[in-house]
């Protein structure tokens, strides 16, 4: 055996003497500046697999492809699903280009959506997400405030994103950010007092930073209730912003834009009717400017895009055409207790009529749903009856008046 003063590392050869530390294997020695060393080896293989992996994870489909991906969850809002899926595509494209200086760089294409609650916007951003495999979080500008106020700060969103990303910095940065409800941090009023409005322009002045992309500090817990928690530095460069937004009332701003139009340029009447039914389809990005977003907002959300309402017609498929359908569910569900469960097309159009009466939207549907089944589904599971077919009478019987209204209210 060697003598404690011959001893020396096995990686750089240095002798005990020359280190402050020597550690003993089996048949070596490594000394802590080999160690150090190599830990940081280590470290960068780490990161390096991950970012390549992360690559072979994120599945890029054509816009025609991630089209035909949303059609099968999204019904209708074709146009939407369309502008989406050019937006996704460049989006990815331009994270996948090579860094070059002489190149010409791609901006990004976050998004804003426009139209009523429960019309599917919220779903549209959801399943792009689930077909790219990146991680996903939203969030509610309602309760975002300018930093220092009672609420939550801008760089909140982001917690959110590193936890729906298990805190893996290098995936969060390549998230999608659903920003709900945009319209609420719209200035107040025509007097753009910044000090004043800690919940309008000044959020928006605060999330411009977030969708320009740049490096922010955030606590990856979020929230000022852990004042201890370190800081991770999240760059907002490829992160894909999509934010949505109900802006009641912008259709009487469309509508007076365009009626200004026709008259000042007579154009032919045949040629510019107006589908009074439905505005949102003529917003353009100077409507929100009149709603009370600023323009610097605007002009970093540059894909603009509307929902149709939901006719009788939409809201009928809604309830058996997605692929993971209200009444697919119910199927399930009743199959798992081995019950063959039915329901007739009498009954789809009674419930589709109810959520239209009440004014319940698509959401409506479901609460719908639950109502006049859950009889059968405390019922069933303990009997010997296998099989439930409801007809528009059985529906009805289900559906009482204080039901309804409950709904309503609730709506
Ligand atoms: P929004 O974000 O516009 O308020 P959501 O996306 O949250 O609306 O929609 C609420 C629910 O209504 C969804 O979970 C979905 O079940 C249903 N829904 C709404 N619009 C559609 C649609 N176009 N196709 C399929 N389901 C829809």
């Amino acid at each position: 055996m060697a003598k404690e003063e011959n001893l020396e590392c096995s990686f750089c050869g240095r002798k005990k003497s020359e280190t402050d530390l020597l550690i003993a294997g089996m048949d070596a020695h490594i000394c802590d500046k080999c160690i150090e060393q190599a830990h940081g080896i280590v470290e960068e293989e780490i990161a390096e697999s991950k970012t390549g992996n992360l690559s072979k994870e994120l599945i890029l489909k054509k816009p025609l492809e991630i089209k035909t991906f949303l059609d099968q969850y999204v019904i209708g809002q074709d146009e939407t699903k369309k502008a989406m899926s050019v937006a996704v595509y460049n989006h990815y494209k331009r994270l996948m280009q090579v860094s070059d200086e002489n190149e010409v760089e791609i901006e990004k294409s976050n998004i804003v959506l426009v139209g009523e609650t429960g019309t599917g916007k919220t779903l549209i951003a959801r399943s792009i997400a689930k077909m790219l495999n990146v991680p996903f979080s939203i969030v509610d500008a309602t309760v975002l405030t300018q930093a220092g106020y009672v609420g939550e700060d801008v760089e909140s969103i982001l917690s959110r994103l590193l936890q729906a990303a298990d805190y893996d910095l290098v995936k969060a940065q390549r998230g999608i950010v659903f920003i709900d409800e945009i319209d609420k941090i719209a200035r107040k009023g025509d007097n753009p007092s910044i000090t004043r409005d800690v919940s309008g322009e000044g959020v928006q002045q605060a999330l411009l930073k977030l969708l320009e992309g740049s490096v922010v500090n955030v606590a990856p817990k979020g929230g000022r209730k852990h004042p201890e928690q370190k800081f991770i530095e999240v760059n907002t460069k490829d992160i894909l912003f999509i934010a949505g937004g109900a802006f009641s009332g912008i259709d009487k701003m469309i509508s007076k834009r365009l009626n200004m139009q026709a008259v000042g340029f007579g154009a032919s009447l045949e040629e510019d009717k107006i589908d009074e039914e439905n505005l949102l389809q003529y917003i353009i990005p100077s409507d929100l400017k009149s709603f009370g977003l600023i323009p610097e907002i605007i002009g970093r959300l540059p894909v603009l895009s509307y929902m149709n309402p939901l006719d009788s017609e939409t809201l009928r498929s809604i309830l058996t055409e997605p692929k993971n359908s209200i009444i697919k569910q119910y199927e399930k569900l009743f199959s798992m207790d081995d019950v063959t469960f039915t329901i007739e097309e009498e009954a789809l159009n009674y419930i589709v009529g109810k959520a239209v009466e009440y004014k319940l939207g698509a959401r409506g549907l479901r609460s719908l749903c639950e109502a006049i089944l859950t009889d059968a589904m405390f019922e069933l599971p303990s009997s010997e009856e296998k099989t439930l077919a409801v007809t528009k009478d059985y529906a009805e019987s289900k559906l009482t008046k204080t039901t309804l209204k409950k709904l309503r209210a609730a709506s």
